[in-house]
């Protein structure tokens, strides 16, 4: 499109951007519980994802829900606009953490209370609000009729806060394929994030052999390995921060044991067969997995020869790359033209600290990656969770005007 046309579109979509059902919709969407309790069959993202489902139909767009696992259902919806044009995708999900103790919440956690011009409940930042916003985005531009090329595509998928099982069947089913870009619409006070960290988890299991403790030498004690295992993946971390230092957005990367077990407090005279270490790395651009992995193994192994006969093995459980998005990416320029022209000031960058769905976006999909969306960075996962309903309605404002821009083919802002 023709600069001045589009600009001139965008103007009009934004004109069409309605408050109020953005709100309403992400309070109905906080009303509808969605944390998954693998033990209780009701407690799942079905009910949300039928919400959605039914929000995208309301709006005819092309719909499709599949289930990532049972009673688990991702959501993709499909706003086709006149003519050939890229596809950019809207990310959200539908999970929510626990709200932990209700007793400790101000507001009920599922109530979707709006006071004080905020909108409270657990979900209404990471990320129901991030998802009203971006379906609210899209009807925006349907109402406004402005012609825009392309397609835009809502997905909205379960189990980000777990495994990340949604977003790997919406890659695995094809929806990533010929995507231009993503928009993550995650709480990051409306700022910009290319950068994001990455993270491997792993497990060192030390294998021994049970004894009398008033007889140590008839045993073998895999304690002492797990302790050796620890110290060295401290040098690790430390060789890994003297090699990369801090990314200035991301800060340093990371080494930490979050696991130590291993025996009985009430055995306290028995050797145990078995130790365990679990360990959280977390990683910034740069960084090799591959590398650390076999430095993983290494220390296993060398903690492990230190205690005769003690076996050692090393289980990577997950591994989540570190992601940055090339600065040139199309997406890159629509959302900070959009972010200039309804934030009116230069976007403000800053770097997601833990894996999003865009993680596996970018590294299996292909899909360059803009994460950016409603409420404060550290309020998720808390009591009392909430997002501003000023920032709410930005937000829609701006994947409105970022999706105009990125199909209508605006060119990179100077900076
Ligand atoms: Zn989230």
């Amino acid at each position: 499109m023709r600069l001045a046309d589009l600009e001139t579109a965008v103007g009009a979509v934004l004109e069409a951007v309605d408050d109020a059902y953005c709100v309403d919709l992400a309070r109905r969407l906080v009303r509808t519980p969605s944390v998954y309790r693998p033990d209780d069959p009701g407690a799942n993202e079905s009910a949300v994802a039928a919400l959605v489902a039914a929000e995208l139909r309301a709006l005819s767009l092309d719909v499709r829900v599949e289930e990532a696992a049972p009673g688990r259902p991702n959501v993709v919806g499909d706003w086709t606009g006149e003519g050939a044009g890229p596809l950019l995708i809207l990310e959200g999900h539908s999970d929510v953490v626990t709200e932990g103790d209700s007793a400790a919440w101000s507001v009920p956690p599922f109530g979707g209370i709006v006071s004080d011009g905020r909108l409270y409940g657990r979900g209404a930042a990471d990320m129901k609000g991030g998802v009203a916003a971006a379906i609210a985005a899209v009807r925006a531009i349907r109402e406004a009729g402005v012609g825009l090329p392309g397609r835009l595509r809502v997905a909205v998928v379960a189990d980000e806060e777990g495994m990340m099982l949604g977003i790997k069947s919406f890659i695995r089913n094809g929806w990533a394929k010929d995507a231009c870009g993503a928009i993550i619409c995650e709480p990051e006070a409306n700022d910009v994030c290319l950068v994001q960290k990455g993270a491997l988890r792993a497990i060192a299991r030390f294998r021994g052999k049970m004894a009398h403790g008033a007889m140590p030498k008839s045993g073998v004690n895999p304690i002492p390995a797990s302790a050796v295992f620890v110290q060295q993946i401290q040098a690790l971390e430390r060789r890994y921060l003297m090699r990369h230092g801090a990314h200035p957005l991301l800060g340093e990367p990371s080494v930490t044991p979050t696991v130590v077990r291993a025996g009985d407090l009430v055995q306290l005279n028995v050797i145990p067969q078995d130790a365990t270490v679990g360990v959280d790395v977390r990683t910034i651009p740069g960084q090799d997995h591959s590398e650390i992995r076999r430095d993983l193994d290494e220390a296993v192994a060398a903690a492990a020869s230190g205690i005769p006969a003690c076996r050692g093995a090393l289980e990577v459980i997950e591994e989540r790359p570190w992601t940055e998005t090339p600065r040139d990416a199309a997406i890159v320029g629509a959302v900070e033209r959009a972010c200039r022209r309804v934030q009116g000031r230069p976007p403000r960058h800053r770097g997601v600290p833990g894996a999003t769905d865009g993680t596996f976006l970018h590294a299996w999909g292909g899909v360059p990656i803009v994460t950016i969306g409603p409420g404060d960075v550290t309020i998720p996962h808390q009591i009392d969770e909430f997002v501003r309903v000023g920032d709410l309605v930005e937000a829609a404002r701006i994947f409105a005007a970022a999706a105009c821009y990125c199909l209508g083919g605006a060119p990179h802002d100077l900076r």
